[in-house]
């Protein structure tokens, strides 16, 4: 089930046109992009598998994704999401289409559903909040409002740095009075109900910062990103990865694993390739990092000065988002005995979001402040084919970096008694949050596995494990260092950090990296791709 081609197995070429150095959704778009336009790219990645927060593993006839619950608006097929994923994957990767209740948000004992299209996304809160018809349309507006303004500030990011200084204000000043303020803020501008605002804001996991700490425009990306509903991908979040490698391979590329990139070269201040850790030089005309941008600054380019390396001189304005822990579960019984309805849960205590993050970080309290419940084998139609008669659930959770940090330099697996202890507790109290929702399922649990920070620095090379690279708090989005080119001549930057996070933040990374790099007339087609359309579906 693995990914791309295992470095002791590939040959590769001493010369290519680009090298990509990371495999994520990033990384692949970025590359298949390319390849489209005709280079070589090699694509290097230091995992076993290539896909990034996209890949997935399996144990004792069970497979669960790492990264990808669900996925907005590539159901609709005229929709910028869906003709950006046909392109990288020649139409090849396909979705399924989840019920339309897709979010159920629980504030203590009360459930919210979100319900897919607009008007019945509107029409359902409407009827929790009576009251509240006015601020619940101005607040489909206003989420509808950031994406309009959005493609200026972003596509910025791939100018030429001279270019620029003339365009930032213009490009970025609708979008950036938006991304400035905190999600809170516009909320409570629109509304005093602050149950509706918990339930508006019940998403927050999928960007990691409750209502107060995070950016109005990162909450509005999701919030709209979603309205239509959910999808998943066809064959298992692994899909995604495998699809688009044959599009890299038919201009000549290559998928490489077991490939971790050391530095990128660097002579007279232009990238020429990279040193990988196995001691192995390989040169390209240009160098990609997809990686995450702080990491790539961190971790590959070796110039400390504050023109190569701005990260170090902006560490304080941004900072890595929450690590958290996974449980990932499997069942002998398929979905529908289990009576899953699919809807994801979003499970919080109640409905002081910020209060309850503060108080977990402080350690005042042990109370997870968000518990996130997923049933990805429902999403699948190929899984009761692959995987007859059994079921798989993912529990993700916060869970600071420092509970783990002690066991840090230890291998995978072999990190001793008193880590799986803690792992053991952890995994006991998502249980009982299952169990709390789910009573039914009590007795039936076969396979429980935890993953920790330390995984997703393992295998994902986040060095906090962190969740989504970068926080998305308003600071985020003044960091005019976040581009996709650097000061570093034939050194790109793509991927989650560059956008935002989330599947469809770093394809269009991907794209807008590669638009950068074609310049605009061979990036016509890239340009008429990111064009917003009328739905004719
Ligand atoms: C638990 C969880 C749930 C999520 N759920 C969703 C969801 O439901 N929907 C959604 O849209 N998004 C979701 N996301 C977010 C989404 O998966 C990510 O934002 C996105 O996949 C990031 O893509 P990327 O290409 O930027 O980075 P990554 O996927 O992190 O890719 C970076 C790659 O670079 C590789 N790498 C790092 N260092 C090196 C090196 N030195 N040499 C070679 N390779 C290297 C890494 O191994 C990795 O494969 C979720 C994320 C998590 C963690």
């Amino acid at each position: 089930m693995n990914v791309g081609t295992a470095w002791h197995r590939a040959s590769i070429d001493d010369q290519y046109d680009c090298i990509v150095v990371g495999s994520g959704m990033g990384g692949l778009a970025t590359a298949a992009c390319l390849s489209k336009a005709g280079q070589k790219v090699l694509v290097l990645e230091k995992h076993y598998t290539a896909g990034g927060f996209t890949h997935t593993f399996q144990r004792k006839g069970y497979e669960w994704d790492v990264g990808v619950h669900y996925i907005g608006e590539v159901h609709r097929k005229h929709s910028v999401m869906r003709r950006v994923f046909d392109y990288v994957s020649d139409g090849a990767l396909q979705w399924s289409e989840m019920p339309p209740v897709y979010d159920r948000i629980y504030l203590g004992p009360d459930a919210y559903d979100y319900v897919a299209g607009p008007q019945q996304f509107k029409e359902r809160m409407v009827s929790y909040f009576p009251k509240e018809e006015r601020a619940i349309e101005q607040y489909v507006d206003m989420i509808r409002q950031v994406s309009r303004v959005s493609s200026g500030y972003f596509m910025e990011k791939t100018l030429p740095i001279w270019l620029s200084k003339i365009l930032y204000n213009k490009l970025t000043r609708d979008y950036l009075k938006l991304a400035k303020r905190s999600t809170y803020d516009v909320l409570r501008s629109m509304t005093q109900d602050e149950t509706l605002i918990a339930v508006l804001t019940g998403q927050w996991g999928d960007y990691g910062l409750p209502p107060k700490a995070s950016s109005f425009a990162m909450h509005a990306t999701v919030a709209k990103h979603f309205l239509a509903g959910g999808n998943y991908p066809v064959g298992g979040s692994s899909s995604i990865a495998r699809t688009i490698e044959p599009v890299i391979q038919k201009s000549g590329g290559q998928v490489i694993t077991n490939a971790g990139v050391e530095k990128v070269l660097i002579k007279d201040g232009r990238a020429c390739g990279v040193l990988l850790e196995n001691g192995r030089e390989i040169r390209a005309k240009r160098v990609v990092s997809a990686i995450g941008i702080s990491n790539s600054y961190s971790n590959l380019i070796e110039s400390k000065s504050q023109e190569d390396n701005p990260y170090t001189y902006k560490e304080d304005c941004v900072s890595p988002s929450f690590s958290h822990v996974c449980l990932y579960i499997g069942i002998k019984a398929n979905g529908a005995e289990l009576g899953f309805d699919n809807a994801n849960l979003w499970v919080y205590r109640d409905r002081d979001h910020d209060g309850n993050v503060q108080a977990f970080k402080n350690g005042t309290s042990k109370e997870f402040p968000i518990v996130y419940i997923s049933f990805p084998s429902s999403k699948d139609p190929d899984w009761e084919t692959n995987y007859p008669g059994r079921s798989t659930i993912e529990i993700v959770a916060p869970a600071p970096y420092e509970w783990f940090e002690p066991w840090k330099e230890k291998n995978w697996q072999k990190r001793g008694a008193e880590y799986n202890e803690l792992k053991s507790s952890i995994t006991e109290r998502l249980l009982d949050a299952l169990y709390e929702k789910l009573p039914q399922l009590k007795g039936k649990v076969d396979y429980t596995e935890l993953s920790t920070p330390l995984s997703t620095e393992h295998f994902c090379s986040y060095s906090r494990g962190e969740i989504y690279g970068l926080d998305h708090t308003p600071e985020r989005f003044e960091q005019r260092w976040l581009r996709a080119r650097p000061s570093i001549k034939n050194l790109y930057f793509t991927g989650q950090d560059l956008v935002t996070c989330g599947v469809g933040g770093a394809l269009s990374a991907g794209v807008l990296t590669s638009i950068a790099m074609l310049g605009p007339r061979k990036g016509m087609p890239l340009l008429q791709l990111m064009s917003p359309q009328k739905s004719k579906s």
